[in-house]
């Protein structure tokens, strides 16, 4: 039945000799896989065999499986064009995995043996580099335990597993004619929607949308679930703030190619309401919701503007040469602050130079919640005031500029924050949740405002008028590690090992899936070798960090790049993580740009 089929790979074997190889080697020591490496013809396409493992307990080998596109046939119209194209890719690696459950056997020998994998996402729609489209093929980049017993190859095994277990999960997978077509369009449709939406929020005047029925919780902490549908409370906009969009197509198991929901204006918001009704929940959907979500997460209705970055306090961690004076005036014993370094901030200052450098990295709306901000960073009454007197308070807080963020830098801020009325004075719009129900409150709350007036007074010594860019010394970057010239783990979606050196991107909240994290590593390294001269601005080096990855795509992070080569599993981090990764690098040394 084989006729063999050649994808690209001009001197790929027929299949067969793979399995002699295997039978030959069977028995043998765990070196004798190195010999397997190459490229091997099936019925519908090519395994490549691009890395071996060392032993069975090392990182697994990178394979891939490659489908031409006239036997793959997926429909033209659902890869055509950016959006689509990383939809369906994204789509195709679930399939793969859903196949890979299906059919792979499982562990069989020692450590990883037996065991295939593809990095699928999870509740987020991520570019990656586990399935990748050209017009030619549709290629699924796997990583496989070669089977042993101890050091021992299990050829017979390794021979089921690599020339009958994964030319089934291609067919199964890779093959337009196996795959639920309407699921898989459906999927799409719903990405492309979300994008549509984010990309008319500015053109409204909008930084957020939040759809009707949308189901914003959680199934718990851990989880990035939904809460199930009889326990949540779906969402339904106030009606001052609801707004009706137009989407391309009908959202899945809708009829009408609209969708109506709360729209958040740019400006100043407050989420205000009770302990326990839903503000935190609320923001970190829309953190999240700089992603497109899968149909059925709750949160495919809920999208905000690219460029919407959360903000917390992190007390301990590092701050280069950031000009904080905005917020932090001259610290005891006459420390100027317009040149800000330390190995160990606290909280009100890591928060003052996370604002700043989200700023610089081109932030629109900034995200904060009251639950992970310092206090004095957000507010100082009147009391605190008459006693504290403001030469010994070096802090500006928060509510003294986060007007000027907007009038001046045209930066939005969606504020969560139960504690303090005084914010009143500054909100453009005022939300207020009851039992997890959005209600518009801005006039109650302007009208209390003035029966009410708040004694304290607005502490600024000057207009904010302008963010000093800082230049990233590329030397100052240095991803060896022993004799590895490049060496750069995810140990933890909140957790990169550069070189030696640890970044810690617990407070780095819009990170959510490992492989970004490992993406980031590679983005600092590329960025330092390839963007930084030691003059140039770090926004300048994201602008064409990111026309870089868009051109050339995200297998482009991988050092050793070649065409023809499993690059490592990627998903695409946005430029404010990156630029988050690199602030929190500590050995890195910027130049201040005056
Ligand atoms: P707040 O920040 O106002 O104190 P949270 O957002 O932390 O409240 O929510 C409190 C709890 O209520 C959480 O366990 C959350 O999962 C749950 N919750 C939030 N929104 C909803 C909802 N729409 N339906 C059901 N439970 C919700
Ligand atoms: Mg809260």
């Amino acid at each position: 039945m084989a006729s063999e089929q050649p994808a690209g790979g001009a001197n790929a074997l027929p299949i067969q000799q793979l399995r002699a190889l295997l039978e030959r080697i069977d028995g043998r020591g765990y070196g004798a896989y190195k010999e397997i490496a190459g490229s091997y013809a099936f019925e519908h396409g090519l395994l490549a065999i691009d890395h071996v493992q060392g032993d069975p307990f090392a990182a697994p080998s990178k394979v891939r499986l490659r489908v031409p596109m006239e036997q793959a046939a997926l429909p033209p119209d659902l890869w055509h064009g950016r959006t689509r194209r990383i939809a369906l890719e994204d789509w195709l690696a679930r399939q793969v995995q859903a196949a890979i459950r299906r059919v792979a056997q499982g562990r069989r020998g020692s450590g990883k043996s037996g065991l295939i994998g593809i990095d699928a996402g999870g509740q987020t729609v991520l570019e990656r580099t586990a399935v990748r489209i050209t017009a030619a093929w549709v290629e699924a980049r796997l990583d496989v335990g070669l089977p042993a017993q101890g050091r021992t190859v299990l050829g017979r095994q390794a021979a089921a597993l690599l020339c009958e277990e994964l030319p089934l999960i291609a067919r199964q997978s890779l093959l337009w004619r196996s795959l639920d077509a309407a699921a898989g369009r459906a999927f799409v449709i719903c990405v492309e929607n979300q994008e549509h939406l984010r990309a008319q929020l500015d053109a409204l005047g909008l930084v957020a949308f939040v759809g009707d029925g949308a189901i914003l919780p959680r199934a718990s902490g851990v989880s990035d679930r939904p809460l199930p549908r009889a326990q949540a409370v779906p969402f339904r906009a106030p009606d001052a703030l609801r707004v009706t969009l137009e989407l391309p197509q009908p959202m899945p198991g809708q009829r009408e190619p609209r969708i109506s929901g709360m729209g958040i204006p740019r400006g100043v918001t407050l989420i205000v309401g009770g302990g326990y009704h839903g503000k935190s929940t609320l923001l970190r959907a829309l953190e999240r919701a700089v992603y497109a979500h899968i149909p059925g997460d709750g949160r495919e209705l809920v999208v905000s503007s690219a460029r919407a970055v959360k903000v917390r306090a992190e007390d301990g961690r590092r701050i280069a040469r950031v000009d904080l004076s905005p917020f932090i005036g001259t610290l005891p014993f006459g420390q100027p602050t317009d040149d800000f370094s330390t190995e160990n901030a606290s909280g009100s200052t890591s928060q003052a130079a996370t604002i700043i450098e989200a700023l610089e990295a081109g932030a629109q709306v900034l995200l904060i919640d009251e639950d992970t901000s310092a206090t004095n960073f957000m507010v100082r009454d009147a009391r605190m005031q008459a006693l504290v007197r403001k030469e010994h308070e070096p802090i500006t807080p928060l509510i003294d500029r986060v007007r000027e963020l907007y009038v001046s830098f045209g930066v939005s801020t969606i504020l969560v924050m139960g504690g303090s009325g005084d914010y009143f004075d500054v909100a453009d719009t005022v939300i207020m949740l009851r039992d997890y129900q959005p209600v518009e409150v801005t006039a109650q709350a302007r009208a209390i405002a003035t029966a009410y007036p708040t004694q304290r007074r607005r502490e600024v010594a000057a207009p904010w008028t302008r963010i000093t860019p800082r230049a990233p010394q590329p030397e100052s970057f240095d991803a060896s590690r022993g004799r590895r010239e490049v060496k750069i783990d995810a140990r933890a979606r909140d957790l990169l090992l550069y070189g030696d050196e640890p970044i810690d991107l617990r407070a780095v909240e819009q990170v959510v899936d490992r492989s970004q994290t490992r993406a980031i590593g590679y983005a600092l390294h590329a960025a330092s070798t390839r963007f930084m001269d030691g003059q140039t601005p770090l926004s300048a080096v994201l602008d064409s960090l990111e026309a870089w990855l868009d051109r050339q795509g995200l297998d482009a992070l991988d050092p050793f790049r070649r065409d023809e080569r499993h690059p490592g599993n990627f998903a695409r981090p946005r430029r404010h993580e990156i630029a988050a990764a690199i602030n929190r690098l500590r050995t890195v040394r910027m130049r201040l740009l005056r």
